[in-house]
């Protein structure tokens, strides 16, 4: 398969490209790995009120309008895509067993929740990465925060409304949540903070709760929480594990780029959450993909016409 452009991920960045490039008249795909578009948009339960045109859509509500505006101009995306081999200074690359060339790219692969890289602990039901999803379902049960940020505040106040105590757990005493939640957290009467403290491993207790295994800095101790949910909220990483070594990264992940979306690599551009954007929203990333999507137009129709 040829195209003149291949989008790799499937969130607002790279459907905003796939329709910048129909209306430039550019032969684009876009590949997406997962079994549906949206990317974090799935994970959006509230209305997004700042997305013009739509204040009472919740994010997927919103992704739905999305995917029925491609299907409108019958864009072509493919789900369910694994990239096995990828040379992006050829643009070309092995999808799902077969050979996709292009003459650009552009990377939209966004970013996740981080994980806690603890061994088994994906796969123990009881964990969680939003509160604002998942509350009612810990409703009266005792719980657990991992984090120090504005999520992992922001979740201990939404869970202390319905469960009768929480733990925050946090590695140190330096809080990067804002100065409002940490007061309302802090003088909680059903929260508890341990700071200093650090999860060194998690297991399943029973079918209801989590055994976790903490270990505080200052004085090597090691305690045992049994705890009936863990909601982690260590801040979100770039999905760029696939590109280490092939283009310029900056120290935390994320791909380097120009004004324009350029990366490193020429004819090879990235967009939204994955390039670290001053403002992570689905503004942004929509505004990326009009920005790449007319840079490739401008950059091809200037190696066709010289
Ligand atoms: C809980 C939550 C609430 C939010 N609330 C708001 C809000 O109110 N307003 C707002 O504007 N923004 C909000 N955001 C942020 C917003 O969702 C993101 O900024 C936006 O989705 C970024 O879009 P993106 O396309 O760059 O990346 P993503 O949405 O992350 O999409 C990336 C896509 O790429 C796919 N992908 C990754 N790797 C590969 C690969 N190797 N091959 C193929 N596909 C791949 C992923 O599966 C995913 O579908 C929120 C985010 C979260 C998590």
């Amino acid at each position: 398969m040829d195209y003149q452009v291949i989008i790799i991920g499937g969130g607002p960045a790279g459907i905003s490209a796939l329709l910048w490039c129909h209306s430039l008249g550019l032969h684009a795909v876009l590949l997406e790995q997962s079994s549906e578009l949206g990317g974090q948009m799935l994970e959006m339960f509230h209305p997004v009120l700042e997305y013009p045109g739509f204040p009472n859509k919740t994010g997927q509500e919103l992704r739905d309008e999305f995917a029925t505006h491609l299907q409108a101009y019958n864009l072509s995306y493919l789900l369910n895509c694994c990239i096995e081999e990828l040379d992006l200074r050829e643009t070309r690359m092995m999808v799902n067993g077969e050979h996709v060339t292009a003459r650009a790219l552009i990377i939209a692969t966004g970013a996740r929740n981080r994980r806690l890289e603890l061994p088994g602990a994906e796969n123990l039901s009881g964990i969680s990465y939003s509160a604002t999803h998942d509350h009612q379902r810990f409703a009266g049960k005792n719980v657990c925060v991992v984090g120090g940020g504005d999520s992992a505040f922001e979740d201990c106040l939404i869970l202390a409304e319905v469960c009768p105590h929480v733990t925050l757990i946090h590695r140190s005493e330096q809080f990067r949540a804002r100065q409002g939640w940490q007061q309302a957290v802090f003088k909680h009467s059903h929260i508890d903070v341990l700071p200093h403290n650090q999860i060194a491993q998690i297991t399943q207790e029973n079918s209801e709760a989590l055994r976790l295994s903490v270990i505080n800095h200052l004085d090597g101790t090691r305690r045992e929480l049994i705890t009936d949910g863990l909601f982690v909220r260590l801040g979100i990483e770039p999905n760029t594990a696939f590109l280490q070594g092939r283009l310029q990264l900056d120290e935390a992940g994320y791909i380097t780029t120009d004004r324009a979306q350029k990366t490193s690599i020429p004819n090879v551009y990235a967009i939204g959450d994955v390039c670290r954007p001053i403002c992570l929203s689905v503004s942004t990333a929509i505004g990326h993909g009009a920005i790449a999507a007319k840079g490739i137009a401008e950059t091809l129709r200037q190696q066709f016409d010289g």
